[in-house]
């Protein structure tokens, strides 16, 4: 029988049927943050039952993170009192924490791949959505709730309904200028906020399998946007050169071992999906949203839709302050923010620094540079982009979950525009009042430039 990757990795990690119901399914690893662990350690005790394997637990401390003076006391006190609370849970508990200060800690999304945690073939799941961007490897990763946080800590199972297939295909050239980010926000915005619900997706076409490891992780991490429990990109020789000598990837002969058995979960030639969408990549542009769900983008150069009639489109454009039929083009924006677990690795900072290089940002901008783990900002550094970044008047913040949401010191004002590289643009998600537009990296960098909404096609050569 002809099978797809989720459903390989999927079967493989089935400990039990329940007759004409849910499976039980093998959790290989499971990463915790300080914002969805607390109750579910707190169960365990209360029900008296050990965490099953402490060794498959892994955790850091990112969404309350203060980004600047990390080495101070937290100020906030419900952000001091989580982070308190998930170092105490892991030294009772005997597992590993990355915590502020330790030279692995960031964003969960961003320093397990990064530290070769995350492998192709794996089950992954964390407390949090976006856990989907481990799905760039070939993984099975998603995100679960507290009560199921509380369930992988006591057994390292969980009861599920196996979801139906999606494939998503994108194949040919995509234009300069044109990222990874747009390739995802431009999906989204053609099939819609609720395409994926009840579906894991898988994303194939030659625009993905050329497609650096980041790049991936950017597309998966926001399959959640689609509705989709997760996403997922078939390893290939990209994906084993990325895990090659990472510090928690398998060493020598079990290396060559598992890259033996990775190569055979790509998916067989004439296996069916239940739903498949394809487009073309020549049809993809620079992305901007305009409105309040990430299923809300236009091309940069296109036009808010002007024949929606719908209570909640018009809410979403009075809380944006857009007209139905307007142009996002030269819209004055006044905080851009490059970060957070869908644009705050290596690569996409290296885009930035290009791009800026030798430019000034505009002097109404406040921009922010936060990479998404102590690695991260150790490249940024070792590389020389700090200097290019200062000299154009970014500042450059310690890594966590930052202005992706209003949960530290990193808030965008009501009623302020920010052109922000992370994956959510709801109301109030930068802060009370705060208006987000989501776009590339190198869209936010253009615009922190120039002070407006700019499309990047224009200025490339
Ligand atoms: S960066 Fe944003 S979306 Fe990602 S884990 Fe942090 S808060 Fe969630």
């Amino acid at each position: 029988m002809k099978k797809t990757l989720f459903d390989k990795v999927w079967d493989s990690h089935v400990v039990d049927t329940v007759p004409n119901g849910p499976q039980i399914l093998y959790i290989d690893k499971h990463l915790i943050h300080e914002v969805t662990s607390p109750q579910a350690f707190n169960e365990l005790e209360q029900r008296n039952i050990p965490l099953f394997r402490p060794d498959q637990v892994v955790a850091t401390a990112d969404h309350n993170v203060p980004t600047e003076n990390q080495h101070l006391p937290i100020a906030d006190a419900l952000s001091k009192n989580q982070v308190e609370q998930l170092t105490k849970n892991c030294e009772k508990h005997g597992v590993t924490l990355y915590g502020l200060g330790h030279k692995y800690q960031g964003i969960v999304h961003v320093m397990a791949p990064e530290l070769g945690i995350t492998q192709p073939g794996m089950t992954m799941v964390c407390g949090d959505s976006h856990t989907s961007t481990h799905g760039a490897f070939g993984t099975i990763a998603f995100g679960i709730g507290t009560s199921q946080v509380a369930q992988v800590f006591a057994s390292q199972c969980l009861l599920l309904q196996k979801p139906k297939s999606l494939r998503v295909n994108v194949n040919g050239k995509l234009a300069k200028g044109v990222l990874p980010k747009d390739v995802i926000l431009y999906i989204i915005s053609k099939i819609g906020t609720n395409a994926g619900t009840g579906y894991f997706c898988e994303y194939a076409g030659n625009v993905f399998e050329e497609m650096s490891m980041e790049g991936r992780m950017t597309v998966c991490n926001m399959s959640i946007e689609m509705g989709a429990r997760g996403g997922m990109i078939a390893p290939d020789e990209t994906t084993f050169e990325y895990v090659k000598g990472k510090e928690f990837a398998p060493k020598g002969e079990e290396f060559d071992k598992k890259v033996a058995y990775w190569k055979t979960l790509p998916t067989d030639e004439g296996a069916v999906f239940d739903k498949e969408y394809s487009f073309d990549a020549e049809d993809i542009a620079p992305m901007v949203t305009y409105g309040t769900n990430p299923g809300m983008g236009i091309k940069v150069s296109g036009h808010i839709p002007a024949d929606i009639k719908d209570a909640s489109f018009e809410k979403s454009l009075q809380y944006m302050g857009f007209e139905k039929g307007e142009s996002l083009l030269d819209k004055a924006v006044n905080y851009v923010f490059i970060g957070s677990c869908t644009n705050s690795r290596i690569e996409d900072f290296r885009i930035v620094a290009d791009y800026i290089k030798g430019k000034q940002k505009a002097e109404n901008v406040n921009a922010l540079i936060v990479p998404g783990s102590q690695q991260v900002a150790k490249q940024i550094r070792e590389e020389g982009l700090t200097e290019v970044f200062e000299a154009a008047g970014f500042k450059i913040r310690q890594p966590g979950c930052s202005a992706c949401l209003g949960m530290n010191e990193d808030k965008v004002p009501a009623g302020e525009y920010c052109v922000s590289t992370s994956n959510r643009n709801f109301e109030g998600r930068q802060g009370p009042g705060a208006r987000t537009i989501l776009a590339s990296p190198l869209m936010a960098a253009a615009t922190a430039v120039n002070g407006k909404i700019t499309d990047i096609t224009k200025q490339l050569n």
